[in-house]
């Protein structure tokens, strides 16, 4: 089935909630496991239904905003949603309730049962009206930012947009640009801070009203941590203070010797890895998508079966076209059991990424496309970037193709970056605990927090010569913070697990290859410290897997630094 070929028909919502009515009372009143399964089955039915045409709306409206019809379906489905949502919650809570649930766990998987009972946890109708004002602050943050017109040499720039030239190998335009986008952001400063403070306030309250300290164990609820506690993140946090930022330290002072800089470096300085330009991808869009061809077709057969699946249904949308929504997502359209990429290809390596990362979400979501229940089939979010962040480091051996000259380039600050990532990527979330944990603190207070986390996680940038980011402001551009709070930390366990297969695959590619196959296969059906185990590969929350990785990424780097010409 291509995507052009999959029908929209608008879901009869009215008609949805007597459904999801009728099927909640059927499965109260089942005599047997068989009827309340059947029942269970509908609803699996009803639901991915209404997730496909939902989906379908949502796809088709962002690849080409100005269609009037797909515009009017969407806003149609984001309002109707919501109102779904209700009878959902009865149908999960009868479920839960159900005296056949020993049956059901051992038919399915014992966890969906786990994680229904732990969202059922994060609403209650009392909190309504803070979920909706939270959806318009979040909406606002949204456009503000994407609305933000950034003058730079003589044109005007979205954020979006000035982002290449914040790594110009020219020092005047690099530092032109960072101060141009940190103009834009200290100009909206005080609106910023303003939409953050009611953002934490009005969290704290749901937290305290539906029973908890405050806002950090609904946060905790809200991203499903079904497998490790606040104390365990904690534990991570000492490790990669420990090992990882002395390593990315040592990077970063090797940088500016070789790209001739001051150290400690400047906000504007640090993104330069190389002098010559950090690495492009070769080639046109049509050259990168017929690589990732020729990847994943040898690879192994489970994804050039993928591939193929993909490129044969038109699955993927990428290039930048008039009229198409910036920034790139992977989805999946349920009822064709088929996953979805869309990106704005801009001539970076991010290009790359669309089919190395997003690609492996895809990937991911196709081999557990049979999955039932069908909220089974992703895992957690941190367990989901191990797939995309994993088949980043899979794709090394093709690196030529996609980067031609720049191979050895791309190599190196690809690892370079992984390691780099984490301590930022743990300050974020450090971060959000101390906000978190005392709601009464003033926006100054919040900047002054994080530029002491600066001075912990990030000690080879000097503060003062750039003005926002410098003033301790920098964590405003990271939407994260403002719309998903707490789940910044995924990516740092993500890459911890990332690392260890890239370790593996240097030693036994195939060796690599089929770990990470089981670990995919498992698909939702176990937590983050169950699949990391079953791959054979150790979690992030001890001292180990974090010594391990940059103890050997280290040295890794000091060969692929050697190999780059510039
Ligand atoms: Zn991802």
């Amino acid at each position: 089935m291509r995507f052009s070929d999959m029908a929209y028909v608008r879901p009869d919502i009215e008609k949805a909630k007597a459904e999801l009515e009728a099927l909640t009372a059927r499965l109260k009143q089942a005599k047997t496991f068989e009827e309340a399964d059947a029942a269970f089955l509908s609803c699996e039915k009803l639901m991915s239904g209404i997730s496909t045409q939902s989906t379908l709306a949502s796809i088709r409206h962002s690849i080409d905003t100005r269609d009037e019809f797909y515009s009017a379906e969407k806003e149609f489905m984001d309002e109707s949603a919501p109102e779904l949502e209700e009878y959902a919650q009865k149908w999960t809570l009868s479920l839960l309730e159900s005296p056949f649930r020993g049956q059901f766990e051992k038919k399915y998987d014992p966890l969906y049962f786990k994680n229904a009972e732990m969202e059922l946890k994060t609403f209650s109708p009392e909190i309504i009206a803070e979920l909706q004002e939270e959806n318009r602050l979040c909406t606002e943050y949204m456009k503000l930012i994407a609305s933000a017109q950034i003058p730079f040499e003589g044109k005007t720039y979205t954020v979006a947009q000035i982002a290449p030239f914040k790594d110009d190998p020219d020092d005047g335009r690099r530092h032109a640009a960072w101060r141009a986008e940190a103009g834009c952001y200290s100009e909206n400063g005080e609106k910023l801070d303003s939409m953050y403070d009611e953002l934490v306030k009005l969290r704290d309250r749901m937290g305290r009203k539906l029973g908890f300290d405050g806002f950090t164990e609904l946060g905790y609820l809200r991203m499903t941590r079904n497998s490790y506690t606040r104390q365990d993140i904690d534990r991570f946090r000492e490790a990669v203070v420990k090992y990882v930022v002395p390593l990315a330290d040592r990077i970063y002072r090797r940088q500016a010797e070789r790209v001739g800089v001051p150290y400690p470096l400047s906000f504007t300085d640090a993104p330069l890895v190389f002098r010559s330009g950090n690495a492009r991808p070769q080639g046109s869009a049509e050259d990168i998508l017929a690589n990732a061809k020729k990847f994943y077709t040898e690879l192994s057969p489970e994804t050039a079966e993928f591939i193929n699946f993909m490129y044969d249904g038109e699955l993927l949308d990428v290039l930048a076209r008039t009229g198409k929504e910036g920034g790139g997502y992977c989805t999946e359209i349920q009822d064709y059991k088929s996953p979805f990429i869309f990106a704005n290809f801009n001539g970076t390596a991010d290009d790359v990424e669309t089919v190395t990362h997003e690609a492996g979400h895809a990937f991911a979501f196709y081999t557990a496309r049979d999955t039932v229940p069908a909220d089974s089939a992703s895992p957690t979010m941190e367990s989901c970037e191990i797939h995309s962040m994993s088949m980043e480091f899979f794709a090394w051996p093709w690196a030529e193709g996609f980067f031609g000259k720049d191979t050895a380039k791309f190599r190196f600050s690809h690892l370079a970056a992984a390691i780099k990532f984490i301590p930022y990527g743990t300050m974020v979330d450090h971060f959000q605990h101390i906000v978190y944990d005392d709601p009464g603190l003033t926006p100054e207070q919040r900047h002054g927090e994080w530029k002491r986390l600066l001075g912990i996680y990030m000690p080879w940038l000097r503060l003062g010569d750039v003005p926002f980011y410098g003033e301790g402001k920098g964590w405003q551009r990271q939407l994260h913070i403002y719309e998903y709070p707490f789940y910044y930390i995924d990516y740092c366990l993500a890459q911890t697990v990332a690392l260890q297969f890239w370790e593996l695959s240097e030693d036994d590619p195939e060796k690599a290859w089929s770990s990470y196959m089981k670990l995919v296969k498992l698909a939702g059906t176990r937590t983050f410290d169950e699949l990391v185990e079953a791959a054979g590969l150790e979690t992030p929350f001890g001292d180990g897997a974090l010594r391990g990785v940059c103890e050997r990424a280290g040295k890794r780097m000091e060969e692929l630094e050697k190999l780059v010409k510039e």
